[in-house]
């Protein structure tokens, strides 16, 4: 039966592994960044060596394949893949993998000489750490770009994402004509760590994701009364900072009770006004993400979230506003991609469960276009976007394999 070559495959994670290497392990090598330019040119120059054909979007997605030099309308290909940037102090597998696997395996069927109907296409895509925007490259392949939004995108130390791209090369108002041509994918498949633990506690090989969650991110804001720390009598204040801390407390619990075991919530950003250790807090700022595999669920706690903070401030006699920031819907993926991963597992000879993914993925912009589906290996320790995260070898060589599989399934 064929199979990727592992050692290959191995060889080119640690090469990839070394633009942006950080001194103890890991990477940084954010989108547009010279590390990330020189592995671009790196990624290019592996596509050829393998005898295929490779170009780069407006977007900075970077594509390679075997008897195709474009996406044309009409003409499907299959479609894997993933990214190449990184979080800052990230690990080497998160995007890595996804792309170098799909090399792999494009590379081993054109060694093999294995027929398939459809052409087998890799896609890299650009800044899916999201830098000066989440999912950039595939929003713009997928058409979900705002053109007049672009000037606009910075990262948040302030650089444009207009500059950056100019210093790379790219002119950023551009990005839109990325958009695939009508019918141009038949499917899309991308391999992942999972980066968390469902996996490797359940000593399983491979995860199916049935979906990946949507995700809602919104300012919560208290605002109360400023007063002198020492004179005003404790019962007296109207403290912005403690009914902003007592909300999420509560928003924590009720999103563990309502939230069927597969929503999160996340108060990632707290401010506090004006900040000075002998003024009670006029204002507590919160930002407040709820993550759920599940539309209605994610649609109801926001309501659920929204009317808790309004009791939370009338008993602590402040006032509240919650202003929502970003949405995105949970996505789907494909019955006909999970039945081809699951049963290349069959193929393979290894087990495997469906889980949702609680990360986002470009797959989550691919799902709007075609059929998309996402194969999980284990993490290890449930690590990732730091630069510990790992997985082993060995599962490594199974996930590219089913990979490998799956893709020749969707593509026969
Ligand atoms: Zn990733």
């Amino acid at each position: 039966m064929p199979a990727i070559s592992p050692r290959r495959l191995r060889a080119r994670i640690e090469t990839l592994a070394r633009f942006g290497a950080l001194p103890g392990g890991g990477v940084t090598r954010p989108c547009w960044s010279p590390p990330h330019e020189e592995a671009r040119a790196w990624l290019l120059g592996e596509i050829r060596a393998a005898g295929l054909e490779a170009w780069v979007d407006a977007a900075g997605n970077v594509f390679g394949a075997g008897g195709v030099r474009a996406l044309a309308a009409d003409r499907p290909v299959v479609l894997t893949g993933s990214h190449i940037d990184s979080v800052p102090e990230g690990g080497i597998l998160d995007g890595a993998l996804g792309v170098l696997a799909g090399l792999e395996c494009l590379e081993r069927v054109s060694e093999t000489g294995l027929t398939h109907r459809l052409p087998l296409v890799l896609g890299a895509w650009s800044d899916e750490e999201g830098r000066y925007g989440s999912l950039f490259g595939s929003r713009a392949f997928t058409g979900r770009l705002e053109i007049e939004r672009i000037p606009d995108m910075a990262a948040v130390d302030g650089e444009r994402l207009v500059d950056a791209m100019a210093r790379a090369g790219f002119d950023a108002r551009r990005a839109p004509e990325a958009r695939a041509p009508e019918g141009a994918v038949a499917a899309y498949v991308e391999l992942h760590i999972e980066q968390g633990p469902r996996l490797e506690e359940a000593g399983i090989p491979i995860g199916v994701v049935d979906s990946i969650v949507g995700v809602r991110r919104a300012r919560v804001v208290f605002t109360g009364q400023a007063d002198h720390a020492g004179t005003t009598p404790m019962d007296r204040r109207r403290d912005g900072f403690l009914a902003a801390a007592d909300y999420a407390l509560r928003a924590r619990d009720l999103v563990v009770r309502r939230g069927g075991g597969r929503t999160v919530t996340n108060f990632g950003v707290v401010t506090v006004h004006p900040g000075v250790s002998n003024i009670v807090p006029a204002r507590g700022e919160l930002v407040q993400e709820l993550r759920s595999p599940d539309a209605d669920v994610l649609a109801g706690l926001a309501m659920q979230c929204e009317s808790l903070a309004r009791r939370v401030a009338s008993r602590r006699r402040v006032g509240v506003e919650v202003r929502p920031m970003s949405a995105t819907a949970p996505a789907p993926c494909a019955e006909r991609v999970q039945a081809a991963i699951e049963a290349a597992c069959v193929t393979v000879g290894l087990a495997s469960t469906r889980l949702h993914s609680a990360a986002g993925h470009d797959a989550q912009n691919l799902a709007a276009l075609t059929d998309a589906g996402m194969i999980f290996i284990p993490s290890r320790g449930g690590r990732s976007h730091r630069v510990d995260e790992t997985s082993d070898w060995e599962a490594i060589e199974r996930g590219a394999n089913v990979l490998f599989h799956t893709l020749l399934a969707l593509a026969a």
